[in-house]
């Protein structure tokens, strides 16, 4: 491995360790979470709404997720929408549905904090705390989560480089948190026809550069339902630690992202054939 690489960049000057560098610390870290491993030889799924709207959604979701292979639960509470005028989550209310989710089917929950303020709250209720990728550099927020004890999904910002999402990172573990997933979800480009351009090839050169696993987003990199399995199959050949995606009962009717989550059948199907993927390349993506 050339030592440009692995120093991030051929021109760091950051000052200081590089403490998610490959060079630093050379085996991948493995973030364990409610007897999940993410970072392992097995491909961990994470699904559910991209909202949480109420009990029978999310409880719904969560056992067809479940007995699909998902190993963990997804579902915002609080919300990064666009549009001050759109369905901003349901708060600490979201919080409670989730925990609940979570006692009903076994499965470790993810979901988002967006302020300072709320990272004590979201903390009592998440097993993982997901740091969005329009707050990827609200550096305070990075400061605050790499202070408390739980995992942190460090998504990528849509207009992030490499090194800025690897900086990122950095600004957690140095705060003495060492359990972040890195999480590459699509950037802007010119190109308007998928909402994000999937940069696949950030998972090889995330894994050459860090220690950090890497997941991939294939609902918010792509906005299309009908892409997400086969972006979800090319993450896993291109070398992903795992999945995160989009999944609701009633897509059409979802209050958020409805067009990019998958159906419970579909969600089933994709996963009988991420299997045969994750095989091939010498992983594994569990049986339910
Ligand atoms: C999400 O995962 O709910 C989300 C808002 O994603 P992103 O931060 O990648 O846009
Ligand atoms: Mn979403």
């Amino acid at each position: 491995m050339e030592t440009s690489s692995c120093n991030i960049s051929p021109d760091n000057d950051y000052s200081n360790p590089i403490r998610v560098s490959r060079k630093t610390k050379p085996d991948t870290t493995v973030v364990k979470t409610g007897g999940v491993e993410i970072g392992g030889a097995e491909v961990i799924i994470i699904a559910g709404p991209c909202a949480v709207e109420s009990h029978e959604q999310l409880s719904v979701t969560a056992h067809a997720v479940k007995s699909g292979g998902a190993r963990m639960l997804r579902g915002g509470a609080f919300k990064p929408r666009s549009s001050p005028y759109t369905f901003q989550g349901l708060g600490e209310e979201g919080l409670k549905m989730l925990r609940q989710a979570s006692l009903e089917t076994g499965l470790p929950v993810v979901t988002e904090v967006m302020d300072t303020r709320q990272v004590a709250l979201v903390g009592e209720y998440a097993d993982i705390l997901q740091v969005g990728s329009r707050n990827m550099q609200n550096y305070p927020l990075l400061k605050e989560v790499g202070t408390q004890k739980k995992p942190v999904l460090l998504k990528r910002g849509m207009m992030a480089t490499i090194e800025e999402f690897l900086l990122a990172a950095e600004y957690i573990l140095n705060q003495g948190n060492e359990n972040v997933i890195l999480c590459e979800r699509g950037i802007r480009t010119f190109e308007p026809s998928t909402r994000n351009t999937l940069d696949l090839s950030a998972v090889p050169m995330l894994k050459h550069l860090t220690n950090l696993p890497v997941i991939v987003d294939p609902s918010h990199g792509t906005g299309l339902r009908w892409m997400v399995p086969v972006m979800a199959k090319a993450a896993v050949a291109a070398g992903a630690d795992g999945l995160i995606m989009e999944v609701h009962y009633k897509p059409e009717e979802a209050l958020c992202d409805g067009h990019q989550s998958l159906a419970l059948n579909e969600f089933e199907t994709m996963m009988a054939d991420l299997r045969k993927v994750a095989a091939a390349v010498g992983r594994e993506i569990r049986l339910p």
